[in-house]
């Protein structure tokens, strides 16, 4: 297991099943150019196979499922199924939901039990100017339909001071009146947004954000899970919700995470464009595979900031976000 000089391991993976996504946020996809897959993506087995890999070799523990959009893959269900079966703590898929309604069943029949949706506005009109596509009427029926079955489920916002700052309120309450977690990603000066001034016109940090819920709520610092990225608050008799704040309260000391993109390069940090093509590993035996991979995650982990996240011309959708 690598573990480096500030006792950080690699424990969760985020995987990334395609850079392809119906969507194209403004914040996350140049150009607004859709359904763009990364050249030579994996096939499901070979994914799954550099999953077993990196549980073995890196002591992974959790795993989330990413993208791109993930529901948009054909592989998504024979790589669920494939992660489902083997030795992982947790399990969680993050979406912009606009296939969790057709997906429903299949997540019914593995017994899943965490999806973070993400949503940035409740205002039709706005949606389609921040997603530039989809329907907010299907993530909304997604997001009851999984409350309705059990799951535990999370919705990610960014706020952005241009697009939807008016929504974190709104935002707030629905999440509240479902006992959802609302979870506030500041801005991060990722891809196109590093090489001009929308990052600056955009970034909504903590305090602001505070400020805001603030007028409305009597709001309380909470203590937050282990291992967690995000800072919790309780408004208070009302639930809780949780911000990652990775400018305003950099965690990047404590970072677990590792990043497989969908065509099997591994990045050990959002803020480094360097990256590790495992495929030549895939066609190895398993033994010499995990060896070779020693060396990879070693190399990987060197990649970590060690303060805070310093902006990089990476795209979210490419790395897995
Ligand atoms: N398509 C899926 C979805 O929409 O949830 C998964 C991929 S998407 C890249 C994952 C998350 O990254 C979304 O919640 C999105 O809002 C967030 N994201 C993308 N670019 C970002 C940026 N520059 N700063 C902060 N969050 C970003």
């Amino acid at each position: 297991m690598i573990i480096d000089r500030f006792g950080r391991q690699f424990q969760n993976l985020r995987v990334s099943l395609t850079a392809a996504c119906n969507y194209a946020c403004t914040y996350c996809v140049p150009d607004g150019k859709k359904l763009q897959p990364a050249t030579a993506e994996l096939d499901g087995e070979h994914l799954l196979y550099a999953v077993r890999l990196l549980i073995d070799g890196a002591g992974i523990e959790k795993l989330r499922i990413t993208g791109g959009e993930p529901m948009l893959s054909p592989k998504f269900e024979p790589f669920l199924r494939g992660v489902c079966e083997l030795d992982l703590h947790d399990v969680a898929i993050t979406t912009n939901g606009q296939f969790l309604p057709k997906y429903m069943p299949l997540l019914r029949d593995v017994k899943f039990k965490r999806l973070n949706v993400s949503l940035d506005t409740l205002d039709a009109s706005h949606f389609r100017s921040i997603a530039r596509s989809g329907d907010l009427a299907i993530v909304l029926q997604g997001i009851e339909m999984a409350c309705e079955a059990g799951m535990k489920v999370k919705v990610n916002m960014v706020p952005l001071k241009t697009a939807n700052f008016d929504q974190v309120v709104p935002l707030l309450d629905y999440c509240l009146d479902r006992g959802i977690e609302l979870r506030f990603i500041e801005l991060m000066n990722m891809g196109h947004l590093k090489l001009n001034d929308q990052y600056e016109k955009d970034f909504v940090s903590l305090d602001m954000l505070l400020d805001a819920i603030r007028s409305k709520y009597e709001v309380v610092p909470i203590t937050a899970e282990h291992d967690s990225t995000s800072i919790r608050y309780e408004v208070v008799g009302r639930g809780t919700f949780g911000v990652i704040a990775n400018e305003s309260e950099p965690f990047c000391r404590s970072c677990s995470r590792l990043r497989l993109s969908s065509n099997g390069h591994l990045y050990g940090c959002l803020s480094n464009t360097k990256h590790y093509d495992l495929r030549p590993l895939l066609s190895m035996p398993y033994p010499l595979a995990l060896n070779e991979l020693q060396g990879v995650l070693s190399s990987a982990m060197g990649d970590k900031q060690s303060i805070a996240f310093t902006g990089e011309t990476t795209v979210m959708k490419f790395i897995g976000g």
